[in-house]
């Protein structure tokens, strides 16, 4: 069995491509451009609990490096450094080789230097820390959103629930839509490009990664304002084809986590503007309801009838 500095040097000791000095000392030592702000976050990903203790290693360590790069994305900032820490019962070689395979990879595809971490025998539990750069002033907040402004998600909220409601047996996906369903749950593509090309556009933005109601709570209380989603805008269509049906296609758009789709608002005559850079991303950008000034959050049915809409996201502390 490799000893924590075998493995260190085996599995965690990557070349760096724009940081001064990376894995192997102290420290890492990283420069950020000229001018330019730090944006940092941390998250963590505890067996038991974001996953289950025989998840896959390798789609282990993409999520966990994701999810990270994801809180970039949501503020508008480019992801640049990241350092893992580590927490594992045993030093099972297979499987470290393949989460950090997993969290390399998603590193490498976004241009992310895996910069340092710690490793440490322990309950198996992932925690990583991202560092981004974003000019001065620009990082899109979640104070921002104003009375009228249009509510848009990205892509398409809801499959990896299904995807995870699957799994718990909760649920009978349609085959021909299972493995994307699996795909969203387990390989989140954090929507960087998306949320840089949003600076200046969103006045308030964050990434889905509790449920859209949940998430879109936090950017109501921050900006001090309500909000109005229209169900005859919801981007149902590949939820109720997976599952067939509506009841459960509707839970999963509202309350299902794990997408780590953008959530933001934007003033109405920047419309235009956000269709065009979802066509240059080739994403689907939806429209799906607007800011009030008064506070609490409505769905206006088919029928054109409000009803009140519980948060309903996926807290962690009040489902215990
Ligand atoms: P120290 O005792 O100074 O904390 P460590 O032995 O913990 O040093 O780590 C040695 C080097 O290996 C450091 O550069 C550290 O960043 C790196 N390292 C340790 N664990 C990880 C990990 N999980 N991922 C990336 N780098 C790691
Ligand atoms: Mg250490």
């Amino acid at each position: 069995m490799a000893g924590e500095f075998e493995l260190i040097k085996r599995h965690f000791h990557y070349p760096v491509s724009h940081s001064v000095l990376g894995v192997g000392d102290d420290a890492a030592l990283m420069q950020p451009r000229p001018g330019m702000q730090l944006a940092v976050s941390t998250d963590m990903l505890v067996a038991g609990r974001h996953f289950f203790a025989d998840a896959d290693p390798f789609l282990l360590g993409w999520k966990t490096a994701a999810v990270n790069i994801s809180d970039m994305a949501a503020m508008g900032a480019e992801p640049r450094w990241i350092t893992l820490a580590l927490a594992l019962p045993e030093a099972d070689e297979a499987w470290v080789g393949a989460m950090a395979r997993g969290f390399r990879d998603c590193c490498e595809a976004y241009c992310v230097d895996w910069v340092g971490g710690d490793t440490t025998r322990g309950p198996l539990n992932l925690c990583a820390t991202i560092f981004g750069e974003v000019s001065p002033d620009k990082a899109v907040r979640r104070t921002g959103a104003n009375h009228g402004d249009d509510l848009w998600v990205s892509g398409w909220p809801g499959m990896a629930a299904l995807g995870l409601a699957h799994l718990q047996d909760r649920l009978e996906l349609v085959s021909d839509w299972r493995e994307a369903c699996l795909e969203r749950l387990h390989r989140p593509l954090p929507r960087v490009a998306l949320g840089l090309a949003l600076r200046g556009v969103a006045s308030a933005m964050l990434d889905v990664s509790d449920g859209l109601c949940g998430d879109l709570s936090h950017i109501l209380e921050a900006s001090e304002v309500g909000a109005i989603l229209d169900e005859t805008l919801l981007p149902l269509e590949p939820l109720l084809a997976a599952c067939k049906r509506t009841e459960a296609a509707t839970k999963a758009l509202l309350s299902g986590g794990d997408d780590y789709e953008l959530l933001f608002a934007a003033p109405r005559e920047q419309r235009g503007h956000v269709e065009a850079i979802g066509r240059h991303l080739e994403l689907p950008l939806h429209r799906i309801g607007r800011i009030l000034d008064k506070p609490g959050l409505w769905l206006q049915r088919g029928d054109g009838v409000a009803e009140a809409l519980q948060a309903g996201g996926f807290d962690h502390f009040q489902t215990d």
